[in-house]
C-alpha cells in the first residue's frame, strides 16, 4: 500500500515551535500517519502526555480519518469549540494533512511530523521510497523500477562504476537498482531500452510551486 512517509520531529524542535503557545488541541491521521505509527492514537495520546509534562494545556485531540481529503472541514467542525479555545493545533500528518488543516481554520498550525516521501511498506514497520514525484518519469524506459528513488546516486543511466556482485557501492546490503533493471530488461527481452541514453534529469521538471493543469482547460 502506497503512503506519504513521516517521521516525528525531534522533541526539541516541537518545543521551539509550541514556544509561548499554552493551549494545544492535538490532530492525528487515521490513515498514512497510523500505519506507519507517527500520528495515530497511540502517538497522539503519548504526544497530549508529553505535552501534560511540559506544562501545557490540551485542550482535545481528534483523530481525523484521513488528514488531507476535503472532508477534513467536517470534521475540525466537531471540535469547534475545543478548537476555538486552543493557541495551536499540533498536526501529527503529513505535510499535505497539515497544509489541509491549516487552509480550514484560522488558528496556528504546527506540523509534529517531518514529511520523507510516498512509500510503500516493505516489511513491518519498514517502508521504502517508491516516487518522488520528480515530474519527468523514465521508468517506461528501465522495466517499471524508478531509478530516481531505487539508485542511490539517482542515476539516469546506471550503473555506475561501484556496483559490485549486483550490490549497490554505496550501501552494500542493498540491490543495486541498475542491475535489477538490467535483469528486467534482460527477462522483457528489452536490453535495447538499457543502451538508450537518457537526458539528464531535468529538475526543472519539478514545477515550483507545483501546478498541473489537464490539457484544454
Ligand atoms: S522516475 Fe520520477 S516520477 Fe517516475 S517513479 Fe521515479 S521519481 Fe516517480
Ligand atoms: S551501485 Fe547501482 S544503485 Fe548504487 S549508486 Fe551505483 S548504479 Fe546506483
Amino acid at each position: 500500500m502506497i503512503r506519504s512517509i513521516t517521521r516525528a520531529k525531534p522533541e526539541p524542535e516541537i518545543d521551539r515551535l509550541l514556544e509561548g503557545l499554552t493551549r494545544v488541541f492535538i490532530i492525528g491521521c487515521g490513515t498514512c500517519a497510523t500505519m506507519t505509527r507517527t500520528g495515530g492514537t497511540a502517538e497522539v495520546m503519548q504526544m497530549q502526555e508529553l505535552l501534560i509534562g511540559k506544562g501545557k494545556m490540551v485542550t482535545g485531540d481528534a483523530l481525523l480519518p484521513v488528514a488531507c481529503d476535503h472532508l477534513t472541514s467536517e470534521a475540525l467542525k466537531e471540535a469547534g469549540d475545543r478548537i476555538r479555545i486552543s493557541d495551536v493545533l499540533l498536526v501529527m500528518a503529513c505535510a499535505f494533512g497539515v497544509q489541509t488543516v491549516a487552509r480550514q481554520v484560522n488558528k496556528m498550525v504546527v506540523p509534529a511530523l517531518d514529511t520523507l516521501f510516498i512509500g510503500k511498506e516493505t516489511s513491518f514497520g519498514l517502508f521504502d521510497e517508491v516516487c518522488r514525484q520528480c515530474g519527468s518519469c523514465i521508468i517506461g524506459e528501465t522495466g517499471g523500477i524508478c531509478p530516481v528513488t531505487s539508485c542511490h546516486k539517482g542515476l539516469a543511466n546506471g550503473p555506475c562504476g561501484g556496483t559490485k556482485h549486483g550490490k549497490c557501492e554505496i550501501d552494500p546490503m542493498k540491490d543495486c537498482a541498475w542491475t535489477l533493471i538490467y535483469n528486467r530488461l534482460k527477462d522483457l527481452g528489452r536490453l535495447d531500452a538499457m543502451r538508450k541514453f537518457q537526458k539528464p534529469r531535468n529538475h526543472r521538471a519539478e514545477p515550483m510551486p507545483g501546478k498541473w493543469v489537464p490539457a484544454g482547460r
